[in-house]
């Protein structure tokens, strides 16, 4: 029997013809173990984010206008939806958000990243209770479930680790025989710690939460359904000519979103991979489109792939005393990009110097600098920008270094980066 997870983003419910498209999808789906993972609607994650920090600079009034907005905008599309038969849904949203404004009126007290989560966590609660109600609404047999009865986690809040044995447990022995009655939908993102509080996995993390949630069903595939047609080669945003990759492995999947094309989640692929879980991307716009299967097979790309990453900064780490750099040095220099959550996205090591490229966080990098420096001589260039060559040739590497001046060139056998400054802006 066909066992299957839908994820729809924000995107596709971005506003109340964005739900009813996706309630056709799903109505139509004809399939007969359906499970939807629902993130927050559009924007509203952002928004959220604007209430915490708001909350935190003690600017209450401010925190309590943004979310009296974010409120009545869920209203409107509840109403546009639901028309008179909407008093319940309105209802149900009110409740979720009560928890919200209590929040507020304490002093903010705990830790920010715990508050993060109580707070941004509602966001996939209301986007997913409206969806619930709009099928119920037009003849879909949906029930609606709280994620966070099923995803557990640690309480590293903001980018909490799944407790997987414990959650797959959970989900196949509540969630699982659900499905034979209806059609369940549930949240993405997020999960709740061994106390009970509300957590997340850390920003666009619903694709990953509808991976954990198939794997535990053993289901036959997951959909992730996009604004885009597929997986492209390139982010549209940089590149005039993208093409489709209409199959890709896992392997490459996980390597792309690595280097960070930001199609898929890179924590997606792996519990899929662990059970030959084909991935599908497609479009909500355009169903006629086949989109793109992620799978087991290894079939090269045809074609390179390009991943850019702008705002980069250069970090030359040297010891004080001209030595050598040597393993000793490379533990220090990585646990202080630890220490202060900096990642590499590419690193080059010589006798005498080591090289990373990093994302301009000011304060982190500022920070990470100070502490450096206390060792290690460290020179930085800013501005740069770094791509990513997935199945490189000799002609796209020359295409994309047309009046560039290269600061740091890495190629292994299928990958090629290179960290790049504009020649006017030398
Ligand atoms: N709503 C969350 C975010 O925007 C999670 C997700 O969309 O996957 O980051
Ligand atoms: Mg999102």
């Amino acid at each position: 029997m066909q066992k299957a997870v839908y994820k729809f983003g924000g995107a596709s419910v971005k506003d109340a013809d964005g739900f009813r498209n996706v309630g056709s999808i799903i109505k139509n789906a004809n399939i007969p173990q359906l499970l939807i993972v629902n993130s927050a609607i559009a924007d509203i994650t952002n928004q959220l984010e604007k209430v915490v920090s708001a909350f935190k600079n003690d600017q209450i009034e401010v925190a309590q206008e943004l979310l009296q907005k974010i409120k009545i905008f869920h209203f409107n599309i509840a109403q546009e939806l639901l028309g008179e038969n909407g008093s319940s849904l309105i209802d149900n949203l009110s409740n979720a958000l009560v928890e919200v404004e209590w929040i507020l009126e304490e002093p903010f007290q705990d830790s920010e990243d715990y508050i993060y989560d109580q707070i941004v966590s509602v966001g996939e609660i209301l986007s997913s209770t409206i969806l619930a109600a709009y099928l119920n609404h037009i003849g879909v047999n949906v029930i609606w479930q709280d994620a966070r009865n099923y995803i557990k986690t640690d309480n590293n809040y903001q980018n909490a680790n799944v407790n997987w044995s414990l959650s797959c447990y959970l989900i196949q022995k509540d969630l699982q025989p659900l499905l034979d009655k209806y059609i369940v939908v549930t949240q993405g993102f997020i999960g709740s710690s061994s106390e009970n509080f509300s957590t997340t996995l850390g920003r666009e993390g619903s694709d990953y939460s509808a991976a954990l949630f198939c794997s535990a069903i053993d289901g036959d595939q997951v959909t992730i359904w996009k604004d885009v047609p597929g997986v492209l080669n390139a982010d549209p945003k940089w590149f005039d000519d993208t093409k489709e990759i209409p199959e890709l492995s896992y392997q490459d999947a996980i390597e792309l979103s690595y280097y960070g094309a930001t199609v898929i989640h890179p924590k997606t692929i792996k519990p899929l991979q662990n059970k030959g879980i084909p991935l599908y991307v497609r479009s909500f716009k355009d169903l006629t489109l086949p989109g793109t299967k992620v799978q087991k097979d290894q079939i090269p790309l045809p074609i390179p792939s390009f991943i850019f990453k702008v705002n980069q900064v250069l970090l030359s780490i040297s010891p004080k005393d001209f030595s050598f750099i040597i393993e000793e040095n490379l533990s220090q220099i990585f646990s202080l990009f630890h220490k202060h959550q900096v990642s590499v996205n590419t690193m080059l090591n010589s006798a005498l110097s080591f090289s990373v490229s990093v994302d301009d966080h000011p304060t982190k990098i500022n920070l990470l600098i100070e502490d450096l420096k206390l060792l290690y001589k460290v020179k930085y260039n800013k501005g740069l920008e770094l791509v990513t060559i997935r199945y490189y040739d000799k002609a796209t590497v020359d295409r994309v270094t047309v009046d560039k001046n290269i600061l740091l060139e890495i190629k292994s056998r299928y990958t090629c980066q290179l960290l790049m400054k504009n020649n006017d802006s030398l």
